[in-house]
């Protein structure tokens, strides 16, 4: 199949609930994305959270349950293509092929692996496999998912800017050493986000339990924004921002993140008051809190209601999940394929 269509590719990990830094850093471009006339691939990439999740009970629900949350939040099958990753098993022969053409030196400079190693040193008796080989190669298996349905346009968040770029990386390498095969994306744009996390660390992850979730109830939401650090101490300073019209002054990660909540979420005066608040200091931190609590479980409040909708139940789920993983194969075998024989081991005889 090949179409002059952009192709928009993206996935999240289903290693936990979808939070605030999955919504505003992918899951707002793949809602905007998805209605340009554009073929727009988006799944859940079980693979990958095999990197992290270590109860083999866990990770089909969870998978299921990540796939609800994006029906709720208004991603639609008819319009896109979602699927699991490990239904589009040909992925995993990509990534084994693009291995061929990847730098283990390359590969042990992504952050990932690094943040992990770094983990490990700080904690030797860390549970479960951390230094895996499918760690390490993490980013030629995401390298695989994107170059295997010929991605123009990857919409992800800040931190996934150098996996983006070793995908690059690798696709233009293969090219040169076996002839132009690859279609090579767009790189990320320069305003993409990275939402700090509520304990004031730099970034929001599923797997660190510092999240704010898009299926948090108001009581919950309240808990945690109330427990955000909120100390006025001098702190390392987060200068970040996406917009520049309403540029944040230097402030403590934890206040940054109300504030980038407050800017995501409330309208500009409301953000812009509290913003001359904080210029003319005192204790308004209190209210401040109150505000975003109100602000995120009036956001979240439609997307609870839609996640509970009987409909969308887990028959409904894997329905679709069905239908369009059928939808991505023809793509997906076609690059496979083509890699196969620009390398030498010709097409698969088995394959029909
Ligand atoms: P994990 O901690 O298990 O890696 P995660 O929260 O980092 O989970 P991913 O599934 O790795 O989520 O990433 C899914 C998408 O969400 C990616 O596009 C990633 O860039 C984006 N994303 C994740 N965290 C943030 C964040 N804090 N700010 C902006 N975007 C984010
Ligand atoms: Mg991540």
């Amino acid at each position: 199949m090949s179409t002059a269509k952009e192709v928009i590719l993206s996935g999240i990990r289903p290693t936990g609930r979808l939070h605030y830094g999955n919504y505003f850093g992918a899951l707002t471009h793949f809602l905007r994305l998805q209605e340009r006339d554009a073929n727009c691939y988006y799944f859940v990439a079980d693979y990958h959270a095999l990197t992290t999740i270590t109860d083999r009970r866990e990770i089909y629900q969870a998978t299921l349950e990540m796939l609800r949350t994006y029906v709720a939040c208004g991603l639609d099958p008819h319009k896109s293509v979602i699927y699991r990753q490990s239904d589009l098993p040909c992925t995993a022969e990509l990534a084994l092929l693009l291995g061929m053409v990847t730098n283990i030196g390359h590969l042990e400079r992504g952050t990932t692996y690094k943040d992990k190693l770094g983990r490990l040193q700080d904690d030797p008796k860390m549970e479960g496999n951390p230094l895996s080989y499918g760690l390490l190669g993490y980013p030629v298996l995401m390298a695989a998912d994107i170059l295997i349905v010929k991605a123009d346009l990857v919409p992800v968040g800040d931190d996934q800017r150098q996996h983006l770029e070793m995908a690059c990386d690798i696709a233009a390498k293969f090219n040169h050493r076996f002839g132009e095969t690859l279609h090579i994306p767009k790189a990320l744009g320069r305003d993409a986000l990275r939402l700090p996390g509520l304990d004031g660390s730099a970034k929001m992850g599923k797997s660190d339990n510092n999240t704010l979730d898009l299926l948090d109830d108001p009581a919950t939401v309240l808990r945690k924004i109330k427990a955000v650090p909120t100390t006025t101490d001098p702190l390392p300073l987060d200068t970040e921002s996406n917009e520049p019209e309403m540029v944040l002054p230097k402030m403590p990660p934890g206040v940054a993140v109300l504030y980038r909540l407050l800017s995501l979420l409330a309208p500009e005066d409301a953000y812009l008051d509290f913003l001359e608040q904080y210029r003319q200091g005192g204790k308004f931190y209190g209210n401040l809190k109150k505000e975003v609590a109100r602000y995120v479980s009036e956001f979240n409040a439609p997307i609870i209601e839609s996640y509970n909708d009987p409909a969308h139940d887990d028959a409904f789920i894997e329905e679709f999940l069905r239908e369009n993983a059928k939808r991505v194969a023809p793509v997906a075998l076609e690059t496979v394929e083509a890699c196969r024989e620009a390398m030498g081991i010709g097409r698969s005889l088995y394959r029909a």
